[in-house]
C-alpha cells in the first residue's frame, strides 16, 4: 500500500464550521476598510526574489532564511532563468504595483488593503505556519498628496483599534515607537555598534552577526537570555531629529485626541529594514511567545529602494491565524464553533424499487430545494430512495427541520413539516413554506 499523504509540515486544512468565523473576520475587515475608503488590491502569489531582496532587506530573517525560493527554467536558450520567491509578506508587492501601475501619477493617496496567504520557512508552533494569511493595508503617494503627514499613521492605528474592537479582540496593547529617518537610524546604528562592541560576545550567535552587519537589528532578538543585555542598550529615541521628534509627537497627539490607547517601546524596531519613523505592534497577552496580532509602520523610503518614485507610505498587517487563536481563546464566538446547521432538510420519499417514481420525487424535490433556496435559504436536500427512518436521522444530524415530500404531498401541494426542537409537526402549503422555514425553530 502506498503511503497516504498529509498536509505539508507548517500548513493546514481549515475546515468548517471554522472557517466561518474566518470568514466573519473577513467580513468584518472588509466593512470596517470600506468606511475609511480603502480599495481592495490582489498582488501575485509570487514574485521575482530580488523584489523582496531589495524591498524587505537582505539581513531580515525572512529574507536571509525564511524564503520559498526557486529557479524557474527559462524558456529559451538564450534566456537567464528566473529566482521566483513565494511572497513572504505583501507590502513589498503592493508597492511594486503602485510603480508598475504608476498609481503616483494619479497624485491621489493610494489606500490599498489584501487578504491573503503568506508564506515563510519557520519552525511550525502554535501560532506560527509555513502558509499563514495576513490581512493588510497600506496609504502610499506622493508627498503632495499628504502621505507623510503624521495624521495617516494616527488615522490608521485608530482603524486598527476600531477593527480590532469590533472583530470583538478583548485586551490587545497598541506598542508604539519611532525609528526615525534612515539619517536618524545611521546615526543610531554607529552608537549601537561602539556600544555592542564590548556586549555582543556575550549575546546569541544571531546577534553578534547582527551587531556588525545590522545593529539594529539586535533590538529585535527573541532569544530570551540576551534581553537583560538589549535592556542596557542606548535608546533611538535619543537619537531623533527636530523633524522626526515633531513628526512623532504629531502622531501620539492625535491618538490622544482620539482617545487611543498606547504604550510607548522604545525596543521596537520591527523585523523588515524598510521601516522609518512610526512603527508599531498590537499584542495581546493570550497568544503566548507568539504574541504579536500585528505589526506595520512607516516606509518612507521603500518605493525608491525598488526603483520607483519618491512616496511615502504606512502600511501594517494582521495575521489571521492568530487573530483566530484569540477569538476561540476568548469563545467570543461561541457560535462559530458549532456545527453548521441548515434551515431545513428536503426529505424526498419514494419506493426505491420504483424506478419511475424515485425519478419523479427526486427532481421534484431539487426544483423545491431550488425554490427554497432562492428564496434565502440554508437547505440540505437528501435522497429518495432513504427510508424515512434514515431520512428523519440524517436531517437531525445538521438542519433545524425536517420538509417531507412524497407522491401525495407533491399531488396536494402540502407538506409535512417537522421542527426537532419542539417536536412540533405541521402541515404547510408550499406558497407559505419559504416563511414558515424561514421562522425561528426553537431553541
Ligand atoms: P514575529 O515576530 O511573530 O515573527 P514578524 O515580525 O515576523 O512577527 P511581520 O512580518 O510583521 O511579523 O508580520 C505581521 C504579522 O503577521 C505578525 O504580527 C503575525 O501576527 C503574523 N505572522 C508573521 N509570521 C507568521 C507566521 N509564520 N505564522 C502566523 N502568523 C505570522
Ligand atoms: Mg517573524
Amino acid at each position: 500500500m502506498s503511503q497516504t499523504l498529509k498536509a505539508v509540515r507548517g500548513t493546514r486544512d481549515l475546515l468548517p464550521p471554522e472557517t466561518e468565523l474566518w470568514n466573519r473576520i473577513e467580513a468584518t475587515a472588509r466593512r470596517v476598510f470600506a468606511r475609511y475608503n480603502f480599495g481592495e488590491i490582489r498582488t501575485p502569489l509570487f514574485e521575482d526574489t530580488g523584489l523582496f531582496a531589495r524591498g524587505v532587506g537582505e539581513e531580515t530573517d525572512i529574507v536571509s532564511k525564511e524564503m520559498y525560493t526557486w529557479e524557474d527554467r527559462a524558456r529559451a536558450q538564450s534566456e537567464k532563468p528566473q529566482s521566483l520567491t513565494l511572497r513572504p509578506e505583501n507590502t513589498a508587492g503592493v508597492v511594486r504595483a503602485y510603480i508598475e501601475h504608476k498609481l503616483g501619477e494619479t497624485g491621489q493617496l493610494q489606500k490599498l488593503y489584501y487578504i491573503g496567504p503568506q508564506f515563510r520557512r519557520e519552525r511550525p508552533q502554535k501560532g506560527r505556519y509555513r502558509q499563514f494569511f495576513q490581512i493588510g493595508a497600506e496609504v502610499i503617494g506622493p508627498q503632495s498628496a499628504g502621505s507623510e503627514s503624521p495624521l495617516r499613521d494616527a488615522e490608521v492605528l485608530e482603524m486598527l483599534a476600531t477593527l480590532l474592537d469590533e472583530l470583538g479582540i478583548v485586551g490587545w496593547t497598541l506598542e508604539l515607537n519611532s525609528v526615525g529617518s534612515s539619517a536618524d537610524r545611521a546615526r543610531y546604528n554607529d552608537i549601537l555598534r561602539s556600544a555592542l562592541a564590548a556586549l555582543a560576545p556575550k549575546m546569541c550567535q544571531d546577534c553578534q552577526r547582527r551587531a556588525v552587519t545590522n545593529p539594529l537589528r539586535v533590538l529585535d532578538c527573541k532569544v530570551p537570555e540576551d534581553q537583560p543585555i538589549i535592556e542596557t542598550l542606548p535608546k533611538i529615541a535619543d537619537s531623533l531629529d527636530e523633524e522626526s521628534k515633531t513628526h512623532f509627537a504629531q502622531v501620539c497627539a492625535a491618538l490622544d485626541a482620539a482617545g487611543v490607547v498606547y504604550k510607548l517601546n522604545p525596543r521596537l524596531v520591527r523585523g523588515l529594514d524598510y521601516y522609518t519613523r512610526t512603527t508599531f505592534e498590537f499584542t495581546h497577552g493570550g497568544l503566548g511567545a507568539q504574541n504579536a496580532l500585528l505589526g506595520g509602520g512607516r516606509y518612507d523610503g521603500l518605493s525608491e529602494s525598488i526603483g520607483g518614485p519618491k512616496a511615502p507610505g504606512i502600511g501594517f498587517a494582521m495575521g489571521e491565524d492568530r487573530l483566530v487563536l484569540t477569538l476561540q481563546a476568548q469563545e467570543a464566538d461561541p457560535k462559530a464553533a458549532s456545527p453548521l446547521f441548515a434551515d431545513a432538510f428536503v426529505a424526498p420519499m419514494a419506493n426505491a424499487k420504483d424506478a419511475e417514481k424515485l425519478k419523479t420525487i427526486n427532481a421534484a424535490a431539487l426544483a423545491l430545494a431550488r425554490e427554497l433556496r432562492r428564496a434565502g435559504l440554508r437547505i440540505e436536500l437528501g435522497e429518495g430512495s432513504f427510508r424515512l427512518k434514515k431520512s428523519f436521522e440524517a436531517a437531525d444530524k445538521c438542519a433545524r427541520r425536517i420538509v417531507i415530500l412524497g407522491e401525495d404531498e407533491l399531488a396536494s401541494g402540502v407538506l409535512t413539516v417537522k421542527t426537532f426542537a419542539t417536536g412540533e409537526q405541521a402541515k404547510v402549503s408550499r406558497a407559505e413554506l419559504a416563511t414558515f422555514l424561514a421562522s425561528p425553530a426553537g431553541v
